[in-house]
């Protein structure tokens, strides 16, 4: 059930699913690099739009994903993430009908209200989804190793638990394709936040030379579990972006020029 599994759509993209929150109906998907229209070196379906393609190509991609999902592209919430840990829960008001709501400042959006698809963007950065099949709520933050250790996933439930009255342990968490703990070597800056926010810091970390190899997948499943939720209730795709750069943009991979993945939930 913590299968993540990638499939094409009729319209040409390729996109991934969970199988744990497929089973619950919701519809959700993680987009890839594949069957898009924009050009070198964000072929192909670029969901970024502070990555230099061209806007018009970005806009096109996201429709091609909405449909591929099967939600409303002139819905579509996004946010200007700033790797930080402020979260903003997305009401029918906030939508600009037939233009893509974008809330500034923001790398986590929470909702409860019907048919508003929220997408944050990626490349390498964690994805983390969540859903509370109780109070029916869902959620998308964006954690790299700056929100990793913000705990935006914790603050995330917490911001659903305190609107919704959501309960880590009835929740579902699903964890994308992001760099892995097979390639993303960190410095001593990193390993000190790390240190200060999770005292199991060490055993998310292994040494290499003079620097440390970081698993987040690891770092942000026990972050919430810390919080309740149940380990059984977490699935992680377990792909490396950083690995599978002919499937997903890596921003390791692409020295920094390259797309965005998007990862989308919708009640
Ligand atoms: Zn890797």
């Amino acid at each position: 059930m913590n299968n993540f599994c990638v499939k094409r759509h009729n319209n040409g993209v390729w996109f991934g699913t969970f199988g744990l929150l497929e089973k619950h109906n919701v519809k959700h998907g993680v987009s890839t690099r594949l069957g898009g229209v924009s050009q070198e070196p964000f072929d192909s379906l670029n969901m970024g739009i502070s990555t230099g393609d061209e806007l018009e190509l970005v806009m096109k991609n996201r429709r091609l994903f909405c449909e591929a999902v099967g939600v409303d592209a002139n819905r579509l919430v996004t946010a200007g993430q700033v790797h930080g840990d402020r979260i903003y829960v997305v009401e029918e008001k906030d939508i600009n009908k037939g233009e893509v709501t974008l809330i500034q400042e923001t790398d986590a959006l929470v909702t409860a209200a019907k048919d508003v698809p929220i997408m944050l963007s990626f490349a390498d950065c964690v994805p983390v989804l969540l859903y509370d099949p109780v109070k029916k709520v869902v959620a998308v933050s964006h954690a790299g190793w700056r929100g990793t250790v913000a705990k935006i996933a914790q603050k995330t439930l917490y911001t659903m638990q305190e609107k919704f009255g959501s309960k880590p342990e009835d929740c579902l968490a699903a964890i994308a394709p992001s760099i892995g703990g097979c390639c993303y070597e960190v410095d001593k800056t990193v390993i000190q936040s790390l240190e200060k926010s999770f005292s199991w810091w060490r055993e998310v970390v292994t040494p290499r030379g003079e620097r440390w190899l970081l698993d987040l997948w690891e770092t942000n499943q026990r972050q919430l579990m810390d919080i309740g939720v149940n380990g059984g209730n977490i699935a992680v795709s377990g792909v490396c972006t950083n690995c599978n750069t002919q499937l997903f943009y890596s921003y390791r991979a692409g020295k920094g020029r390259t797309g965005r993945i998007g990862a989308i939930v919708s009640l």
